[in-house]
C-alpha cells in the first residue's frame, strides 16, 4: 500500500525505482511531456526518468483549479505510459519548487548523472541553472526541442518594427509548409482578408468531446480540491484529454470537424459557443501531449486531400508556426525586464468582475465564464473583449498578466507574458505590435451577437445604457493620443476624437468618470 497521500494511483502502477542503481537519470517537467523530442540514446538507453510534483510552484500563482489537475494528470499519465514502456521511474513530490525536488534527489542518491531539458518558463530555468552550478559535475542541460525555431538564432531581430509576418514568411520558406518553390501556396503569404467573418444565424457548431476523468484523475482533483481551495476557477467538470491518445483523438475530431471553417470564423464570436471552430488544442501543445508540426503537417495534408481550404490551413498554420513560435522567441529576447514595462503607466488593479465574472456586460459575461469554468476563452475574446476592457479600464497590464497566467489551462509565462503585455496591452510600448489593442462597441457588435441580448445599447454612445465600451473607448483615444500616432502624426481616431463637438466630449468625459468610479477592483 502506498504511504503517500493522493498518489496511490501511481504507487499502485509504478514499481519505484532506487535511483542509486543507475548511472543516468532524466528529469522530465511537466510541460515536456512526449520523449520524441528528446535526445536518442534516452529511446535506446531508457535511464531512470524523474518526475517532481513540486508544491510551492502549485502554489506560486492561484493557478485555476482545473490547469492544476490537467498538468498533474498529464504528468502521471505520462509517466505510467513511460513506465509500461520499460523506462524505470521515479516519481517525486516535494513541498518546495523544482530545483529544490531536484537538490533533495541529488543529495539523497550519489550515484547518477542528470540531464535536463531547458525549462521555457524563465524561473523555473533559473532555479535549475543554480541547482546545477551546485551539483556541477553531475548535471547536464539540454536545448528546448519543443519548438521549430532555435529562439538564440531568431531573438537579435527582435526589436520594434520587427513584426511577426517577416519571421512567419522565412518560416514558411525554412519548413518549406505551403510553398511552391519560392512562392507561397495560392499565391498570397496571408489569407487574413476572408477569416473576418461573423458566424451565420442559425450556423451549427460540431460539439467537443469531454473524457470522464479516470483514477488517476480523481485522485489529483481530489488532491486540488484539498489543498488549493481558494484558487481561481471552478473544479467541477473536469472534462479534458490527459493522455497522448485522448489528445490525438481530439486532433482528428478537429481535423474532420472544424478545421474547415476554422478561417472564415477565427474571429468570431457568439453567445453560448466558447470554443466555435478553434483547435482547443494550446493546453496539449503547450505540455508536450501534441507537438507543433504534427497539427501543422496533418492540417496541410487536409488542404493537399481537398478536405479544408487555403484560408483556413494557412490561417492554422499562421497561428502555429507564426504567432506561436515569434511570441517564445519575442520573450527569450525580451526577459527579464519585459516584466516590469508599463508604457502606459495604468496603475488601477483589476476590476473585480474578473475574478468572479459579474457583470451586465454580455460580452465580458460570455468571455469570463468559459475561463471560470473550463480555463479557456478563445483568441478574440481574450484580445478584444478581455485585454480590451481592461485597457481601457486604465489596469495594469502587469496585473493582468498575472490574470491571464493563473486563469487559463494553456497559460505559461513564455506564451501569456507576449500576447499580454506585447501584444494586447501595448505595455512594451510598440516592440511586439504597433497600436493599443482597444476598439469601441462597434467591432464587439460587428463580429459577435453578444450586444443583441445586452443591456446596454451598442448603438447608443454616452449616458445611462450606453455601451460603456463606446465612451471609455473614445476616452482612451483622447488621453492615450499618443500611443495612436503614426509617424509623428495623430491618427485617423484622434482626429475623430477632436472633431467631436465639446458636448460630446463633454458627455464622453462624464459617462466615463461615472462608469470607472463605480467599477469595483480587485483587493485579495
Ligand atoms: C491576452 C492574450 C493572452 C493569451 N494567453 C495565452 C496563453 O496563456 N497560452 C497560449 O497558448 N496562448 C495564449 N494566447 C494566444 C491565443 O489566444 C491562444 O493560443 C488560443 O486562444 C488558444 O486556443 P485554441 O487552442 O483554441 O487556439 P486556435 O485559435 O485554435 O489556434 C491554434 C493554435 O495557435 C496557437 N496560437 C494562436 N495564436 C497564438 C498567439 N497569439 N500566441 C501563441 N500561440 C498562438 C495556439 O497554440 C493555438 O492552440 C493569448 C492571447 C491573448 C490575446
Ligand atoms: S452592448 Fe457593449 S457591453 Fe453590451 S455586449 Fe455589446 S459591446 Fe458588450
Amino acid at each position: 500500500m502506498s504511504s503517500r497521500p493522493y498518489l496511490k494511483e501511481i504507487d499502485s502502477r509504478i514499481n519505484k525505482s532506487d535511483p542509486d542503481t543507475f548511472d543516468q537519470a532524466i528529469f522530465i517537467l511537466h510541460d515536456q511531456l512526449n520523449l520524441s523530442v528528446w535526445p536518442d540514446w534516452i529511446r535506446k538507453e531508457k535511464p531512470l526518468l524523474i518526475f517532481i510534483e513540486a508544491k510551492a510552484k502549485a502554489a506560486s500563482l492561484p493557478y485555476h483549479k482545473k490547469k492544476l489537475a490537467y498538468v498533474l494528470s498529464s504528468m502521471r499519465h505520462f509517466a505510467v505510459k513511460c513506465y509500461e514502456e520499460g523506462y524505470p521511474i521515479y516519481y517525486h513530490t516535494t513541498d518546495q519548487h523544482f530545483d529544490g525536488g531536484v537538490s533533495e534527489i541529488l543529495n539523497e542518491n550519489k550515484s547518477f548523472s542528470l540531464t535536463y531539458m531547458t525549462p521555457s518558463e524563465w524561473d523555473s530555468r533559473k532555479r535549475l541553472r543554480e541547482v546545477k552550478n551546485a551539483f556541477e559535475d553531475r548535471i547536464t542541460e539540454i536545448p528546448n526541442a519543443f519548438f521549430f525555431a532555435d529562439s538564440d538564432a531568431w531573438k537579435e531581430n527582435i526589436e520594434p518594427g520587427y513584426r511577426m509576418e517577416y519571421f512567419y514568411r522565412d518560416m514558411r520558406r525554412q519548413t518549406g509548409y505551403l510553398m511552391n518553390g519560392d512562392e507561397p501556396e495560392g499565391g498570397e503569404w496571408n489569407y487574413d482578408e476572408d477569416n473576418r467573418e461573423p458566424l451565420p444565424k442559425g450556423y451549427s457548431v460540431p460539439d467537443i468531446t469531454s473524457f470522464e476523468p479516470d483514477a488517476i484523475t480523481q485522485e489529483v482533483i481530489k488532491l486540488v480540491s484539498d489543498r488549493h481551495q481558494h484558487h481561481f476557477g471552478k473544479l467541477d467538470g473536469f472534462q479534458y484529454a490527459v493522455t497522448r491518445e485522448q489528445t490525438l483523438q481530439l486532433l482528428d475530431e478537429f481535423l474532420e470537424e472544424r478545421l474547415a471553417d476554422f478561417g472564415p470564423y477565427e474571429d468570431a464570436m457568439a453567445t453560448d459557443e466558447p470554443t466555435l471552430f478553434h483547435t482547443t488544442l494550446s493546453l496539449y501543445l503547450n505540455n508536450g501531449l501534441l507537438l507543433p508540426w504534427e497539427i501543422c503537417e496533418r492540417a496541410i495534408q487536409a488542404y493537399k486531400d481537398g478536405k479544408a481550404p487555403i484560408n483556413s490551413v494557412e490561417g492554422l498554420v499562421r497561428q502555429i508556426l507564426g504567432w506561436r513560435e515569434f511570441v517564445r522567441i519575442y520573450y527569450e529576447a525580451m526577459m527579464p525586464e519585459v516584466r516590469d514595462t508599463n508604457f502606459l503607466d495604468f496603475d488601477e488593479s483589476l476590476p473585480e468582475l474578473f475574478w468572479t465574472g459579474n457583470t451586465n456586460m454580455h460580452c465580458l459575461q460570455q468571455s469570463l465564464k468559459p475561463v471560470i469554468e473550463q480555463g479557456y476563452s478563445h483568441h478574440i475574446q481574450r484580445l478584444m473583449v478581455l485585454s480590451n476592457f481592461s485597457n481601457l479600464t486604465r489596469t495594469d497590464p502587469r496585473e493582468l498578466n498575472r490574470w491571464f497566467w493563473f486563469a487559463y489551462v494553456d497559460a505559461y509565462e513564455w506564451v501569456v507574458l507576449p500576447n499580454v503585455l506585447g501584444m494586447s496591452t501595448f505595455a512594451d510600448g510598440g516592440v511586439l505590435a504597433s497600436k493599443p489593442y482597444v476598439s469601441s462597441g462597434n467591432y464587439i457588435n460587428k463580429m459577435s451577437n453578444y450586444c443583441t441580448s445586452c443591456e446596454y445599447s451598442v448603438t447608443k454612445k454616452t449616458g445611462e445604457k450606453a455601451c460603456p465600451f463606446n465612451y471609455l473607448y473614445w476616452n482612451f483615444v483622447d488621453e492615450e493620443r499618443e500611443a495612436f500616432e503614426v509617424s509623428g502624426r495623430n491618427s485617423f481616431m484622434v482626429n475623430m476624437y477632436d472633431k467631436k463637438s465639446d458636448k460630446d466630449k463633454k458627455a464622453i468625459k462624464e459617462s466615463t468618470n461615472q462608469f470607472l468610479n463605480q467599477l469595483d477592483r480587485y483587493s485579495g
